[in-house]
């Protein structure tokens, strides 16, 4: 028999103790972070216009930890942390965390908190498509369903890390579908090019530590090539594409024509992502969930992977 929720009817005249501790048994026995409470009845009631008392009584039910439609497995991190070190486009602000308390108040508890600062281009963050698209998504617009699903990881590591200029190709993808099958429907592409272990070392993640235009004149990493994110649009249909690199195009680009066509399609776009080395081509679950900055082109990101055991 599965649980149910008995309603039952009883007098007006329940004294106000009694119910006050019915209302603190119902709350005794509320599971609470996945933590087992014995097994024991629970009790709530809702007092209708008349003055009547309707008491919803769930008999053994109160232990089981709640059905959730989430995928069981590890939890991986796909975000880097912002500090100082935080990698961001030569032209753009670092991160900043100024600290506003830190100790022991006159009341003699302890009280943190900063203010902090971030372009909205660096460490890992979201592109949204307005960033190249104008008149299209801002952050603030991008649909939720976008930024959850199933994620496919192209691995060009090996390519990658003889060339930082690579730029990932059509055949790349194919070469992927031929191993795992079409890239499926609504899929969260996930670029691998190994360009994160080399994170928060500047000089070896974007070419140069330099920053300000002439920063910008010696980027080199990969990216996917703008022909590649034709295919892809025209052939496929993805909710997002993600990278573990600082741009969605290679370094060294000046059309951004990969940003362009992709956003333009309201294709957001992860960038400076980490971790994707453990996770496998296909069967983990993505959730990427920038700072909801209204009219932002752009925002941290924090992203998660579930891989099933
Ligand atoms: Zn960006």
């Amino acid at each position: 028999m599965g649980c149910r929720t008995k309603p039952s009817r009883s007098s007006n005249r329940m004294a106000p103790t009694t119910e006050q501790r019915a209302i603190a048994r119902f709350r005794n026995t509320m599971p609470e972070r996945g933590l087992k409470k014995p097994r024991a009845p629970a009790v709530a009631m809702i007092r209708t216009r008349f003055g009547a008392v309707i008491v919803f009584v769930a008999v053994g039910c109160v232990s089981r930890p709640p059905e959730l439609p989430w995928p069981a497995g590890d939890i991986i991190d796909l975000s880097h942390a912002y500090d100082a070190d935080a990698i961001f486009w030569p032209t753009a602000e670092p991160f900043r965390l100024d600290k506003v308390a830190d100790g022991i108040t006159g009341g003699g508890y302890y009280y943190a908190a900063n203010n902090f600062f971030t372009s909205e281009h660096g460490g890992t963050h979201i592109d949204a498509p307005v960033h190249f698209a104008q008149g299209h998504q801002s952050v603030d617009q991008i649909p939720l369903d976008r930024l959850l699903g199933h994620a496919v990881v192209v691995d060009v590591s090996g390519r990658a890390e003889s060339d930082a200029d690579y730029q990932v190709t059509q055949d790349d993808l194919l070469a992927w579908e031929r191993i795992n099958g079409s890239l499926p429907a609504g899929a969260i592409v996930l670029l691998r090019t190994g360009f994160s272990r080399r994170w928060p070392d500047a000089t070896q993640y974007l070419g140069t530590a330099e920053r300000g235009e002439a920063g910008v004149a010696k980027l080199h990493f990969p990216g996917l090539h703008p022909d590649a994110a034709r295919w892809l649009i025209t052939n496929r249909s993805i909710k997002a594409i993600g990278i573990d690199t600082a741009s969605i195009d290679y370094g060294p680009s000046k059309l951004f024509e990969s940003h362009r066509l992709l956003y333009a399609e309201d294709i957001p776009a992860f960038e400076n992502l980490t971790g994707l080395e453990r996770l496998p081509p296909t069967g983990a679950f993505i959730v990427a969930l920038p700072m909801k900055i209204k009219g932002g082109s752009g925002a941290p990101l924090r992203a998660v992977a579930v891989v099933p055991r």
